[in-house]
């Protein structure tokens, strides 16, 4: 006789985590999941660890294996990169939950806020390859069976989201839906940096981090940080989406993948005569439900009653007072059936989140696009590394179909400079850096990006064919240190004095000595001989990494060459300027100075 063991509970719920279809039962079918193999969700740093290892179920193994691999790349240093680091991510978005992955790997705590309360969003987003591969290496095709199957390159937003928070919660990232951030609140008393958010009394409220991670889209820009407006010529957007029943006939029906007006002029000339619709391009996928995207004519939108008034300015235009309802239900039907010739006869608007027919008119008339990527703000000596991704970094300009492309290239830019935050490089340094990638966000496309998908991580050079991350040196993003401009002048003037102070002399000396230490010919004593041959601030370059230096090779009695090679680098790279000659005496306070003005550059941030 055989006996069948029961079926284990937690196999079952974890199966019902992977199926499920709403943020909502994610979320539930997780926390039940914790509570069955007795974990405790709120160790958000054990968390992945510990499930794996008492989750002993054929199907979890497969996805264990997806995530080890990824988490086993040398650069997280097994989760250890940034132990000490808190974010917080504004934004579920598909750019604010793949940050937040990367985040967790990395070893940070991550906490996601997000206002909305339900992933409702039906627009499908065409995927670039490489978009494809990391979300197959995350398990995308266990959670979501129909992930690019085939030919197929397109998800629905709602998918996607829902692919990357499961990701998410195992790694230990806290999502909260429902809460809204408003504002950035400054340390005080004990407390560094938090966040105002809405419900106040929300537990995230207490979180305090030293990272910010802004990727709350499009037009969402966060304070310090300014939009640039990139305007075209009036461009009207409309998307509608239909019910898929998911019949074998629906499943015939060709997908347009971006037919434009100069391609098929025959097309759009048939279009208007018989329908009166003038188009300047259309896309349909087939996905969870029929989705149709185009750029409609504004003559055709006045003569089909779907825009009452004619106005010059789009605000104006495309106001809700403005817009007959109906008779854009009408249009967008009347495109989707004509496109797909007909194929689809029983076309029903599938709804939106308000259970509403799911049809939206837009303007892209104008594409917003943030000046910098990151900015690094300090108030009570507490730092805060803010940078920003996806749409609310680069707006995309959707028929290009560059926006998950684009956002999650600068996901890993942003995780790659947390990283270093992490690791403690100058603040200077790795905005400079984080600027001098961003330069290259707007030119990439499939061409230019490698194509070795299989070596990408957060390290931009795994990703971009030529990139330098100097082409932007620090003395350029001084403006992007934000510091402490609130405190009054007479506190400010009496800690640097203070810095004049026997203490403030000892403090600077043993900084010297403990990022110099170990180099051959260097022994700091003073202010003034210890520092004449040049090899104590070579050797300060070097440690901070700086310029890539070969101090083996200086000859210690060279010391105007030394001295010459390293005020250029300092200058360079940290913006300050030499106070002395570098064959002439040093002198102490003048030294002091310039040591000071190094140490502060150089300055790390809090642990
Ligand atoms: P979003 O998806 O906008 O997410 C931002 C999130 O932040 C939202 O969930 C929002 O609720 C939340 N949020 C905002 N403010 C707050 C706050 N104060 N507090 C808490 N939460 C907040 N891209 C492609 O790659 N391929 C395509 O084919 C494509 N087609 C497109 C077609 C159209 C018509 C449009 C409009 C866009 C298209 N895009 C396409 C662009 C793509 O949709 C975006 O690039 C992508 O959604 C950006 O993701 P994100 O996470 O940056 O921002």
């Amino acid at each position: 006789q055989t006996i069948q063991s029961p079926v284990n509970p937690s196999h079952a719920v974890f199966e019902l985590f992977v199926q499920a279809q709403t943020c909502q039962d994610v979320k539930q079918h997780f926390a039940e999941l914790c509570r069955k193999l007795h974990v405790d969700p709120k160790n958000s740093r054990s968390l992945y660890s510990t499930i794996k290892e008492r989750l002993n179920f054929w199907k979890a193994k497969a996805l264990w294996a997806k995530l080890d691999k990824r988490a086993s790349q040398e650069l997280y240093q097994q989760g250890t990169a940034c132990i000490n680091n808190k974010c917080l991510v504004l934004g579920a978005g598909p750019c604010g939950l793949r940050t937040a992955i990367e985040l967790a790997l990395l070893g940070a705590q991550v906490v996601v806020l997000e206002k909305r309360e339900k992933f409702s969003r039906n627009n499908v987003l065409h995927l670039w390859p490489f978009t494809i591969y990391d979300l197959r290496e995350l398990g995308a095709k266990m959670f979501y069976g129909k992930f690019c199957s085939g030919s197929l390159d397109h998800i629905s937003i709602r998918q996607l989201q829902l692919i990357l928070l499961k990701v998410c919660l195992l790694l230990g990232v806290e999502v909260h839906t429902a809460v809204e951030f408003q504002g950035l609140k400054e340390p005080s008393g004990e407390n560094g940096w938090r966040a105002k958010i809405e419900p106040p009394s929300h537990p995230a409220a207490a979180f305090q981090f030293d990272v910010f991670i802004s990727a709350g889209g499009g037009r969402f820009v966060p304070d310090g940080f300014q939009h640039k407006e990139l305007r075209g010529k009036l461009a009207i957007g409309i998307t509608a989406n239909f019910i898929n029943g998911n019949t074998t006939a629906e499943a015939q029906v060709p997908e347009i993948s971006g037919v434009a007006r100069i391609f098929n002029q025959k097309f759009f000339q048939q279009l208007l005569s018989q329908t009166a619709i003038d188009l300047e391009n259309i896309v349909y996928y087939r996905d969870d439900t029929h989705y149709f995207v185009m750029t409609a004519k504004k003559k055709s939108l006045l003569e089909r009653g779907v825009i009452l008034q004619d106005f010059n300015d789009a605000d104006q235009l495309l106001a809700p007072g403005n817009v007959d309802h109906v008779a854009l239900c009408l249009y967008a039907h009347d495109a989707a059936y004509f496109s797909t010739g007909g194929q689809l006869p029983d076309l029903q608007f599938a709804q939106n989140h308000a259970r509403k027919p799911d049809v939206a008119m837009f303007d892209f008339t104008c594409m917003h696009r943030s000046e910098n990527a990151s900015l690094v703000r300090e108030r009570r000596g507490k730092k805060l590394l803010i940078a920003l991704v996806g749409d609310c970094l680069v707006e995309p300009f959707w028929p290009l179909g560059t926006g998950i492309a684009r956002g999650f290239l600068a996901a890993f830019d942003a995780a790659w400079m947390v990283r270093s935050w992490g690791m403690g490089v100058p603040h200077l340094k790795l905005l400079a850096e984080r600027e001098s990638i961003y330069q290259l966000l707007s030119q990439t496309t499939t061409d230019n990006t490698s194509k070795v998908y299989s070596k990408y991580s957060i390290d931009p050079k795994t990703r971009y064919q030529s990139v330098n991350l100097s082409s932007i040196q620090t003395h350029q993003v001084q403006h992007l240190y934000d510091a402490d401009k609130s405190r009054p002048t007479s506190t400010r003037q009496k800690e640097s004095g203070s810095r004049k102070s026997v203490s403030g002399y000892e403090e600077l000396l043993k900084w010297c000595q403990k990022h110099t230490t170990g180099h051959k010919n260097v022994k700091i004593n003073d202010f003034t001989q210890s520092w004449r041959s040049g090899l104590a601030l070579c050797a300060l370059i070097h440690h901070f990494q700086l310029h890539p230096i070969d101090i083996s090779s200086l000859d210690e009695s060279d010391s105007v060459h030394n001295n010459q090679l390293a005020f250029k680098i300092l200058q360079k790279e940290l913006g300050i300027p030499p106070v002395m000659s570098p064959s002439g005496q040093i002198d102490k306070l003048s030294m002091v100075l310039y040591l000071t003005q190094i140490k502060d550059a150089l300055s790390l941030p809090p642990k």
